[in-house]
C-alpha cells in the first residue's frame, strides 16, 4: 500500500532530470499519486513524465512565473482529474552573486522564481483546495533562508528562500481552518544540477567540511522529506520548516 495512493499531485520544476522535484515525483508516483510535472518546456516536462513508474503522469508547460499560466494549468488538472490534493512547488533558479553584484534583472529572476512563483501556483488551487476542504503544499525554501546563504546563492537568493518560509507560514495560518496544510523544506547542500559543476574543488570541500554528516545530501533525502510532509502521516503538521540539511543547520 503506497502513501499517497489515490492522491493527485502536482510538482513545479520537475522535468531537471537529476532535480529535487524529479525525485519527488517519482518518490510519489511509487507511493501511488498521479502526479503533473509542470516545467518551463512542454516536451522536457512531458518526458519527465513519461519516466515516471506507474500510468496517467502528465506534463505541462507553465512559467509559474505567469499567473494566468498557472491558473491555466490548475484549471486543466482539475477538469482532467477531477481532484488535486498534493501541490510542491519547487520551482526554482539560483545565482552565485555578491551583494554588490545584483542588479534588478538578477533580483527580479530570483525572487519571481522562486517567491512570485510560490505564491502564484498556490494562488492557482486554493479555491480547489478550499472547495474540498483538503489539500497538502509543500515548498522548497533552503538552508540559505536560515543561515545566510554561504553555499551557493547570493544574497537575493536567501532574501527569497526566506520570502518562502514567511509566505509558507503565514498561509498555514490562514487556510488551516479550510483543512489545507502548507510547509516548507529547507534542503542543505545537495548534489543536482543547479549546482552541477559550478563549484570549484575547493568550494565543495569547504561545503563538506561544514556538514556533520559529511556528504551532500542526495535528491532521494529530499523526497522523503517531501513525501512526509505531503502525505498524511503529518496531518498535524502545518507552517512547519523540515531542515534536510546533514546537520549543516541545527538549531
Ligand atoms: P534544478 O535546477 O535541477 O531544477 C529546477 C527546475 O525548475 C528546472 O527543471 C527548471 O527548468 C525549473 N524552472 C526554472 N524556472 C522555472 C519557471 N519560471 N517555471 C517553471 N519551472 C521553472 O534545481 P534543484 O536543485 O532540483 O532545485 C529544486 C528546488 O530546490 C529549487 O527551488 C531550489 O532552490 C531548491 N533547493 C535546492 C538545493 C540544492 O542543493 N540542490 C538546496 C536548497 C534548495
Amino acid at each position: 500500500m503506497g502513501l499517497l495512493d489515490g492522491k493527485f499531485a502536482v510538482v513545479t520544476g520537475a522535468a531537471s532530470p537529476r532535480g529535487l522535484g524529479k525525485a519527488t515525483a517519482k518518490l510519489f508516483a511509487e507511493h501511488g499519486a498521479t502526479v503533473a510535472i509542470l516545467d518551463l518546456d512542454l516536451a522536457q516536462a512531458e518526458a519527465a513524465a513519461a519516466d515516471l513508474p506507474g500510468a496517467g503522469h502528465v506534463g505541462l508547460a507553465c512559467n509559474v512565473t505567469d499567473l494566468a499560466a498557472c491558473q491555466a494549468a490548475a484549471d486543466a488538472l482539475v477538469a482532467k482529474w477531477g481532484a488535486v490534493d498534493i501541490l510542491v512547488n519547487n520551482a526554482g533558479i539560483t545565482q552565485p552573486l555578491k551583494i554588490m553584484e545584483i542588479g534588478p534583472k538578477n533580483y527580479e529572476d530570483v525572487l519571481d522564481v522562486n517567491l512570485r512563483g510560490t505564491l502564484y501556483m498556490t494562488q492557482a488551487l486554493i479555491p480547489h483546495f478550499r472547495s474540498r476542504k483538503s489539500g497538502s503544499v509543500v515548498n522548497l525554501s533552503s538552508v540559505s533562508a536560515q543561515r545566510g546563504g554561504g553555499i551557493f546563492g547570493g544574497p537575493h537568493y536567501s532574501a527569497a528562500k526566506a520570502g518562502i518560509l514567511g509566505l509558507t507560514k503565514a498561509m498555514a495560518r490562514e487556510l488551516a481552518p479550510d483543512g489545507i496544510r502548507l510547509n516548507a523544506l529547507c534542503p542543505g547542500f545537495i548534489a543536482t544540477d543547479i549546482t552541477a559543476g559550478k563549484l570549484t574543488d575547493a568550494q565543495r570541500a569547504s561545503v563538506l567540511e561544514g556538514i556533520p554528516m559529511g556528504r551532500a545530501g542526495t535528491a532521494l533525502d529530499v523526497a522523503g522529506c517531501a513525501l512526509f510532509l505531503a502525505s498524511d502521516l503529518s496531518a498535524y503538521c502545518t507552517g512547519t520548516e523540515v531542515d534536510v540539511n546533514g546537520g549543516s543547520l541545527i538549531h
